[in-house]
């Protein structure tokens, strides 16, 4: 599938909408992000930036992969870091972002259960910029420094 890209792409604002039924539909849509994610050597990726509207997530750090469905920030620390992002929609842009070092996500998993992640360092990152893809917001809206760069390095 096609990857939505552009920081004027109108798509990527758009607010995502609850999954509300976990079918066949939802598993092929989760296999078809993994693999999107991977053949563009990235580590995350929200279903918006495959053009669907729905609140799901993947993300794939330490080789673990993470499929999160309604995925749900219910704690973060004060403790924040910055660090260099990308973005798979942004291809070639890169900026500085603080957020919060750890934070605990609620989610229902593949297998329909319900979860809870304490994720900390680059997933905790991962985790807070995909869900802002689910609400229609781009790390280039919270960046500092932001430079452009032909060559692909890490990208969310
Ligand atoms: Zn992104």
């Amino acid at each position: 599938m096609e990857l939505v890209i552009g920081k004027d792409n109108q798509t990527l604002r758009q607010k995502s909408l609850p999954v509300k039924k976990m079918d066949a539909d939802l598993h092929a849509l989760i296999s078809q992000m993994q693999k999107t994610m991977k053949e563009n050597d990235g580590i995350g990726l929200a279903a918006i930036q495959i053009g669907v509207p729905l609140r799901v997530i993947v993300c794939e750090v330490n080789d673990k992969m993470y499929s999160l469905i309604n995925p749900e920030i219910v704690k973060l620390s004060s403790e924040t870091s910055t660090f260099e992002e990308g973005c798979l929609s942004l291809p070639g842009i890169y900026g500085e972002v603080e957020r919060p070092e750890k934070v605990t996500v609620k989610a229902t998993n593949l297998d329909g259960k319900k979860v809870k992640i304490k994720a900390f360092d680059l997933l905790a990152r991962v985790v807070q910029h995909e869900i802002d893809h689910l609400d229609g917001i781009l790390f280039i809206d919270k960046a500092s420094n932001i430079r452009e760069d032909k060559r692909q390095t890490t990208a969310l």
